[in-house]
């Protein structure tokens, strides 16, 4: 139950038939004049232009608003059709929430569309007293749709917040596990060096007090506080550390006793080991833990998928640089599963996920949307590179050996559907074209990639950084 709720079942009462005829009489004629000032008052403030494209203005959004404007001064007989009215403006407020505009903006746009419409009922031929009421019915209609919209948006900002938190974390947690990983190595062979300079007797006896300035001491003390700082682990690895320091101390202090000596780099080699069990225990729990991951392929699945198109959208527009989706879908897997069963089509995923992982660049996003079926994000890219991306991935697949659990090797395909991101802030458009585009691949005989139709760019803010 909204707030505004009672005051939008008032408004249309039926004593009011007259008046929303009269106001909409006025209004509709004029609606498209009303949508035009909009924007062009929306794209004069800068900030609010970073949210939209002349182009986009051009081709629909003057149209939509014009339909919106119209759709606001309907009477509204009955409870369900208030009810619809108060649907599509939810839809209104998600795709705001979707793009993250600022609610300032939203208010601000409709301080321009109260401000006309109020003067073109203030120029109508209404009688001082029609126009007073006319006047409040206009204002309460819209301040009541206003509502409505930013409501439905706030919602979605928490949302959208709560993900892009967990997913920040769920990345510096994943960078944290294979940071373990790369810190296990690095420890041992930080040990072997060691060893082999004692033996040498060609140690820098500096080299030895930087344990706290070794990558490990450095990771521990920096990242893993941050981290880290609330877990058993962390409290652990601070107390090897300084254990570690004090070994370090004990074996330079014994170099010409060597049952002395070995005893401590005994100790010292033991410190080492338990500060790698840590590190791998710490690695393996962050994996475990990570929920945003599709746990069969370990790649994203779609629940992160919104904060990155999101994301992409708003730097894209920002930077004026453009980012491309792939959709890739594996040719008659049903087929595979039939065949071979399911544990084969498992293993064949994972294969699949581990060779796209491979393929694409570092800062690509890749996402298991379900089944057979991935998608790729890829930043700063043209509408031929992301051809190239998506042919090249088409032609590893054909000519790749999957590996099934006898060691039988058979091949698939796959059939891609790409689209460039075409400068409209509501993402979900650019996945409905690759999708429509992986349709028209599969439809042409499957084994290739569909590039979505989409007009060249003209757009003034998507122009300027793409990379060919
Ligand atoms: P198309 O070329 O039209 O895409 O044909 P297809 O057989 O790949 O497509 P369809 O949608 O008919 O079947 C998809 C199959 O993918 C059906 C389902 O059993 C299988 N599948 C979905 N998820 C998994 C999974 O996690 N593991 C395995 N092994 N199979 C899966
Ligand atoms: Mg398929
Ligand atoms: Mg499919």
């Amino acid at each position: 139950m909204l707030v505004c709720d009672k005051i939008l079942n008032n408004i249309h009462h039926v004593k009011n038939i007259t008046l929303f005829e009269q106001v909409s009489i006025i209004i509709s004629p004029h609606s498209e004049e009303i949508a035009k000032k909009f924007y062009k008052e929306m794209l004069s403030n800068e900030k609010a232009a970073n949210f939209l494209n002349h182009d986009d203005v051009k081709k629909r959004l003057t149209a939509s608003m014009t339909n919106w404007i119209q759709s606001v001064f309907i009477y509204r007989e009955n409870s369900e059709a208030i009810n619809e009215f108060k649907k599509y403006q939810f839809k209104i407020g998600h795709v705001h929430g979707k793009i993250g505009l600022p609610v300032s903006f939203v208010n601000f746009g409709m301080y321009i569309i109260k401000q006309n419409i109020s003067q073109l009922l203030i120029a109508s031929d209404l009688s001082r007293e029609d126009l007073g009421a006319a006047l409040t019915l206009a204002n309460q209609i819209l301040d009541c749709t206003l509502q409505v919209i930013n409501e439905s948006y706030e919602g979605d900002l928490v949302t959208n917040e709560k993900d892009s938190h967990a997913f920040k974390v769920q990345f510096s947690t994943h960078n944290l596990a294979f940071d373990c990983e790369r810190l296990r190595t690095s420890l041992s062979d930080w040990m072997r060096d060691l060893l082999l300079n004692i033996q040498h007797e060609s140690f820098d006896s500096q080299s030895l007090l930087t344990i706290r300035h070794s990558n490990f001491g450095l990771w521990v003390t920096h990242k893993a506080k941050l981290f880290l700082s609330n877990r058993p682990e962390y409290i652990s690895l601070t107390e090897l550390l300084d254990k570690m320091d004090e070994t370090i101390h004990q074996i330079l202090n014994s170099l010409d006793n060597e049952a002395k000596k070995q005893k401590y780099l005994q100790a010292l080699n033991t410190l080492v080991n338990q500060a790698s069990w840590i590190l791998g225990d710490i690695a393996k729990e962050i994996i475990n833990q990570d929920n945003g991951r599709d746990p069969l392929t370990r790649l994203f699945n779609r629940r992160y998928l919104d904060t990155v198109m999101r994301h992409e959208t708003a730097s894209s527009l920002k930077a004026g640089c453009m980012f491309g989706i792939a959709i890739i879908d594996i040719d008659f897997f049903k087929k595979v599963n039939d065949s071979y069963g399911h544990n084969n089509g498992d293993r064949v995923l994972v294969q699949l996920a581990e060779m796209l992982t491979r393929d694409v660049r570092a800062g690509d996003f890749i996402f298991r949307l379900g089944g057979e079926e991935f998608l790729i994000v890829l930043g700063g890219v043209s509408s031929k590179v992301i051809k190239r991306v998506a042919e090249k991935i088409c032609m590893t697949m054909r000519n790749t050996m999957f590996k099934l659990a006898d060691d039988k090797l058979i091949t698939v395909t796959v059939s891609i559907g790409t689209a460039l991101h075409d400068g409209h802030p509501d993402f979900q458009r650019t996945i409905r074209l690759a999708d429509e585009a992986l349709y028209q691949a599969k439809h042409n005989g499957r084994n290739q990639v569909m590039a979505a139709l989409q007009p060249s760019k003209t757009s003034t803010t998507i122009n300027k950084k793409q990379i060919t």
